[in-house]
């Protein structure tokens, strides 16, 4: 197995001359464009990696599915589903366009920009503090690793220029949608885009997710089920944002993606894949990943469909 994710690393790698690295957010130009690295973990635990799999990158979207079980589990999906939509967008990640011409004026889903922020914002806690806690802690349990920490420059870096957020949460408050203190909410955003993971961290959550919640280790149900269910069939309808039919067909594997170059995979009752290639395509997609993720699904007959 170890051999053929080698050869998958080895032959996908050229891709990565395709596409650049994130650079509106300034730090995450420091990425190495040429990275690319995989992890597979399968329900026994069994854990197979290739390439440059101990590289520590920040998750940025891949977030965006995790806080969402966390928010449905705290809120339930009547309330959750009253301030964000289901439907895919179609449009990039950190569009604004369709904020104010849809009728109620909510984000399309809880996986572009403007409907993750309004899902960080319905975590519960007593502060910020408290929900950046819960946050952490959840995103501990999932991945198994107690380590997990927000890496602060990147964070910082997202915070001195995220205006582009900071405009549409300012204009979901103005709608009333959003309730909470903006600059609270786009903080926990921002540090949740910053935590610092490694592909097998990724691969943990994805195959947690595969059993539909209980920790392969510990067996101990960290998410409900009927969440994970929603959580993944997002993340075959909007993962990839306006690349998520093309992405359907050719892969067919739930999967998100985010801007430091991860993507998580999660195939039902089988396992999870973390993927890192910093190098993006013109939609904000790992471009060496996807193609990674094609001939892991390829070479296993991974498809859902
Ligand atoms: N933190 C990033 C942002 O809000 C996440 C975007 C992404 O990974 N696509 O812009």
């Amino acid at each position: 197995m170890e051999k053929i994710l080698q050869k998958i690393v080895y032959d996908n790698k050229r891709y990565t001359e395709y596409g650049n690295v994130a650079t509106y957010i300034p730090e995450l130009r420091k990425a190495n464009k040429n990275d690319l690295g995989i992890c597979i973990i399968d329900m026994d635990n069994n854990i197979y990696e290739a390439g440059n799999c101990n590289e520590k990158f920040t998750i940025q979207s891949v977030s965006k599915p995790i806080t969402l079980a966390l928010a449905l589990m705290d809120n339930g999906k009547d309330k959750v589903f009253s301030k964000v939509g289901m439907e895919p967008s179609g449009d990039p990640f950190n569009s604004i366009m369709k904020l104010e011409t849809s009728k109620p004026s909510i984000p399309y889903n809880p996986m572009i920009n403007a409907g993750a922020i309004m899902i960080t914002s319905m975590i519960k806690g007593r502060n910020n503090g408290d929900k950046l806690n819960r946050m952490m802690n959840f995103f501990k349990n999932l991945s198994g690793n107690k380590n997990l920490s927000v890496n602060e420059d990147v964070y910082m870096s997202e915070k001195l220029t995220g205006d582009r957020n900071r405009a549409m949460a300012y204009f979901l408050k103005s709608e009333g949608i959003l309730t909470e203190n903006v600059e609270d909410v786009l903080d926990l955003y921002f540090k949740q885009c910053s935590i610092e993971v490694t592909v097998r961290d990724l691969a943990r959550i994805g195959v947690n997710l595969a059993g539909n919640g209980i920790d392969i280790l510990t067996r101990k149900r960290l998410i409900d089920e009927d969440v994970s269910k929603v959580v993944k069939t997002f993340m075959v309808t909007c993962g990839m944002y306006d690349a998520s039919g093309e992405y359907a067909i050719n892969v067919g594997i739930p999967s998100k993606s985010g801007v430091g170059g991860g993507i998580m995979g999660t195939v039902p009752n089988k396992m999870g894949i973390g993927v890192f290639g910093p190098s993006l395509d013109e939609k904000g997609n790992s471009i060496a990943g996807i193609k990674s993720m094609e001939s892991v699904s390829q070479k296993f007959g991974l498809s859902i469909f």
